[in-house]
């Protein structure tokens, strides 16, 4: 079984999405990282990520799909995959799914639930470590980055509007998707307002029947 994760900017998502693997021996397939990996690739697929890279395009959803399918065909010996943070938009969703179709795939997927009002909050408070780049949440009081001992500092790109456009992305075209794999049975949901551990407790519950 494969798990595809959901969250609104804010929820935590990329977090949970660490514990998640482990617990469930989930490979995480997350498209900025695998791109990043490809594109280093002496392969064909690699040399199309390189290229589309450097010529500043989006990539296409086909060639996403095509990565996708690659990495299934790679997955470890007994590991299935997480799917974090796609499919992004109902047409990313149509051709998703005929693809795990076509390669005899069962999905779960499993929402951390936050509200606009919580995402604004969390987004505009959160800090960046300057050298390594790890997020910090408002709650976290220290002034340096607990991995480095980096600077941290407020995000750039956290700007009210700019965040506002993030969350009004997210409401226009994921939102749709969640609201179609609820309706065929297949989204599980947890409240993503609570401490970091109550949402991997909840979320573990959650996905344990399955898993
Ligand atoms: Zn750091």
């Amino acid at each position: 079984m494969d798990l595809i994760l959901f969250g609104m900017q804010g929820s935590g998502k990329g977090t949970q999405s660490k514990y998640l693997a482990t617990f469930a021996h989930l490979q995480v397939f997350e498209t900025g990282a695998q791109l990043r990996r490809l594109a280093q690739e002496e392969s064909e697929l690699g040399q199309k990520v390189k290229s589309i890279i450097e010529s500043g395009n989006l990539v296409p959803t086909e060639v996403v799909m095509e990565i996708i399918s690659n990495f299934i065909h790679h997955l470890p010996e007994g590991k299935n995959a997480l799917f974090d943070g796609i499919p992004r938009s109902k047409d990313q969703q149509e051709q998703f799914d005929a693809l795990l179709k076509k390669e005899n795939r069962e999905f779960k997927c499993l929402n951390i639930k936050i509200s606009e009002e919580e995402a604004l909050k969390r987004l505009t408070t959160r800090r960046l470590c300057k050298k390594c780049k790890a997020v910090y949440p408002a709650f976290y009081a220290k002034e340096t980055c607990e991995a480095c001992g980096g600077e941290l500092e407020t995000r750039r790109d956290d700007t009210p509007d700019a965040i506002r456009v993030r969350i009004d992305t997210f409401l226009e075209k994921t939102q749709p998707v969640i609201d179609d794999y609820d309706s065929r049975g297949l989204m599980l949901t947890v409240n993503g307002e609570q401490s970091i551990e109550d949402v991997t407790k909840d979320s573990v519950e959650a996905i344990k029947p399955y898993f």
